[in-house]
């Protein structure tokens, strides 16, 4: 009989209660008793909801009380030398301070999970002794068969993948951190054995992604001492997000599962198994449940995968399950009270996906008895949503093609522009400038609140974000910076500001998904053609410049953060829907101009986020990422002069890219990796205006005069001074008023002492 299973569901609750729960404990507002057994009722919740689909394979082990990585670097005993631990389980307030650090010891790191948007924190590795300090699988699981008779089937992260990303390393370190790490599984694994656990979930998603031919054998090496010390446990090792490399090497490793991707590695992944076959003594974890999207799934086409798979592997050897954990996709539609049923119809959220695998289940062990409904229902869903006019704008579509064709150009080649512009703006050598936003007090959140709840009309809430503007350009001449904002007051994030102005969008009420800790966004929905309907940035980037002599600089989002920070339709190529915003953008980018703005800047700071995984797809995704942001900004004039900004440092492998967008200035964040940046920007001669952020805005220090003008003087010694601009490395909209002020201030003084030295 075929089974199904997930491999996580999401943390945070129907209503973000595990969110306020963490809050509340960290406030102080509950006690460490109350809060443990909140968040069980949240867990078991999870558990029950899956046992009542009739899930047959339910993980435990999948909820946090932050993030997995960290969970398993707790549970070995990694942590960092400057937090107090002694030893022992981890105490929540070491736990909690690693993930957000205190006032003495700065938090670790986080990043991206492979190329999703959840962030997990960094192991640190140096000068760790791994232990064990407390088998968290093992408490999971009994908790689920105590409270729930529920045969869980613990999660784990593997060794390969844990040791992957974590940090504080040497590479040739790799094989002793091994050897210290995998007698730890070992006796995790064993004590699950012991306690007649039928199935593990070991999480390997770094198969794939490149690996090396020593990392092959490794991976040999923790399997093969797995499968002798502890012989009586069945070992799912589980893959996402991509297909594998090397499928030979991992079908034949010792373990009784292999879980892979079919819907992220599809292609991949279904041509290794049609080519080479699965082995017969192995279950197959057949991943054809979209773990990260949010739509239903056509479920004819899902069926017919699995009889495919049927042939090749046996009905006893299936688990149908999530191509990933669903952490990274909302709770449930079922809320959803105000979107259009067409769209709603065709969403399927994480309970849906539940209801979605079990349907699949039963349409293959009964044949297809009992649910020509259900698959009738969801034919007329999809179909709907397809035929919506929204999806077939006509007009759009047309237009976008035709300027898919075009060369998409600037009149003339930067070098030219560049002399045109300097004429025209006749800006100081090193000219200053802030990357968009300002201090969105207390009082602008109070506001939009007011204005949201209707107690504000839009006169009022309009005269009040002109109030913010008035006082932020004055303290920007007051500064003397040389191109100033309007400050970004009117704005709740970068992304929904402007979905609520295009056709295409739409916004759920619920649809949150965990993003780092307790911190949960609700993307966008982009289900139809995308379409400008209106100016969205005109109105304030005028106003702003009316009250003053210096240039103000317009602020959009790009296309590629637009897309890559939202839930996008599946019907047509994120190549497409990145054109549609970008043709969208252009109007408002000539909107801007038209009202006398001559500098506009387009922000991609998530371009790099949506790089995929596979080396050789990345360049493909470059070339027509670059594709949109051209689109989106090159019919200007030769006086008017584009920006962008990106706030990461890893650009080595982007600069490239990066100068193919013909910006005539980016600004990029640095100030945390500086030399290695300014290195290659060296070794690639970069030849556009480029602003080098010279403080880094993550903290609330105030960054002295000498500091940045050092910082502006080794930039110097490899960059060109006539196409050098000064910025703080990001948005300022996290700051206080007085600091920012100060460092503003500071920086332009910076400025001015090597200003004489040129
Ligand atoms: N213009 C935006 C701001 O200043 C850019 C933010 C970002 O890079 N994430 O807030
Ligand atoms: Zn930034």
């Amino acid at each position: 009989m075929i089974k199904s299973s997930i491999l996580g569901y999401p943390r945070i609750g129907t209503d973000r209660e595990w969110k306020r729960a963490l809050e509340a404990f960290w406030s102080g507002k509950i006690e460490e008793s109350e809060f443990h057994s909140q968040l069980q009722v949240i867990r078991l919740n999870h558990l029950r909801k899956q046992q009542e689909k009739g899930i047959s394979f339910i993980p435990v082990n999948d909820f946090s009380y932050y993030d997995h990585v960290l969970d398993t670097a707790a549970m070995f005993g990694i942590i960092p030398k400057r937090f107090s631990y002694k030893g022992g389980a981890v105490p929540l307030s070491v736990y909690y301070a690693i993930a957000r650090g205190t006032k003495d010891a700065a938090a670790s790191e986080m990043t991206k999970w492979f190329n999703t948007n959840y962030h997990y924190i960094v192991p640190e590795m140096d000068g760790a002794s791994p232990v064990l300090t407390e088998n968290k699988p093992l408490i999971a699981y009994r908790e689920a068969k105590e409270k729930l008779g529920i045969e869980g089937k613990p999660v784990i992260l593997g060794p390969l993948t844990f040791l992957k990303l974590s940090k504080g390393y040497s590479p040739s370190e790799t094989d002793a951190w091994l050897d210290r790490l995998i007698p730890l599984y070992v006796q995790i694994l064993q004590e699950l054995s012991n306690e007649g656990v039928p199935w593990v979930q070991i999480d390997e998603p770094i198969l794939v992604t490149k690996l090396s031919l020593d990392d092959v054998q490794r991976l040999k090496t923790i399997y093969e001492t797995f499968a002798a010390s502890v012989p009586g446990i069945n070992i799912m090792l589980q893959t996402y997000f991509e297909s594998v490399e090397h499928y030979n090497d991992i079908v034949s490793l010792p373990v009784k599962g292999i879980g892979l991707d079919f819907v992220h590695g599809f292609s991949g992944n279904i041509s290794s198994i049609r080519a080479q076959g699965f082995p017969k003594d192995k279950v197959l974890g057949a991943g054809i449940i979209d773990g990260r999207g949010i739509w239903k799934s056509q479920l004819r086409e899902k069926i017919a995968l699995l009889k495919e798979l049927v042939k090749i592997v046996s009905p006893e050897c299936l688990v149908v399950q999530s191509s990933c954990s669903l952490l990274h996709v909302p709770v449930t539609v079922k809320q959803e009270t105000k979107l259009a049923s067409e769209l709603k119809d065709a969403l399927a959220f994480a309970d849906e996906k539940l209801d979605e695998l079990v349907l699949l289940v039963n349409a293959i062990t009964r044949d297809g008895a009992g649910i020509v409904g259900e698959l009738e229902k969801n034919d007329r869903a999809i179909e709907a949503l397809k035929q919506s006019d929204e999806r077939n704008r006509s007009d759009i579509q047309h237009a976008v093609a035709a300027i898919s064709d075009q060369p998409l150009e600037r009149n003339r080649p930067f070098s030219e522009r560049h002399i045109v512009q300097q004429k025209k703006w006749q800006l100081p050598i090193f000219p200053t400038t802030t990357i968009g936003s300002f201090p969105q007090s207390a009082e602008v959140r109070k506001a939009r609140q007011q204005w949201r709840n209707a107690e504000w009309n839009n006169e009022q809430y309009a005269d009040f974000i002109r109030e913010q503007i008035d006082i932020w350009i004055k303290l920007q001449e007051e500064t003397g910076l040389d191109v100033l904002v309007h400050g970004e007051f009117e704005r709740t994030d970068m992304v929904e500001f402007f979905g609520e102005k295009l056709a295409g969008f739409a916004f759920t009420q619920n649809g949150w998904v965990q993003s780092y800790g307790s911190r949960c966004v609700k993307p966008p929905i982009i289900f139809g053609d995308v379409a400008f309907t209106r100016e969205m940035t005109v109105e304030e980037t005028k106003y702003a410049q009316s009250r003053t002599e210096c240039p103000v600089k317009g602020m959009l989002t790009g296309p590629i953060t637009i897309m890559n920070w939202s839930f996008v339709r599946e019907d047509i190529p994120r190549e497409q829907i990145a054109y549609q915003l970008a043709y969208a953008l252009r109007q408002e980018v000539e909107a801007l101009e038209r009202a006398g703005i001559g500098m506009i800047q387009v922000d991609e700071p998530a371009v790099r986020e949506g790089l995929p995984l596979k080396e050789d797809e990345q360049a493909k995704y470059l070339s027509w990422a670059i594709k949109a942001f051209r689109m989106a900004t090159c019919t200007v004039k030769d006086t008017t002069q584009i920006h962008t900004h990106m706030c990461y440092c890893e650009f080595h492998d982007m600069i490239h890219s990066i100068e193919a967008m013909d910006a005539d200035v980016i600004s990029i964040e640095t100030s945390r990796s500086h030399g290695e940046l300014i290195h290659s920007f060296e070794l690639n001669t970069y030849k556009l205006g480029i602003g080098l952020g010279v403080y880094d805005i993550h903290s609330p220090r105030i960054p002295l005069v000498e500091e940045m003008t050092s910082m502006i003087e080794r930039a110097l010694r490899v960059l060109d001074p006539k196409l050098f601009w000064i910025n703080p490395d990001c948005g300022l909209k996290t700051r206080g008023f007085e600091e920012t002020v100060d460092s503003l201030r500071n920086m332009v003084e910076a400025t001015r002492i090597v200003r004489k030295k040129y």
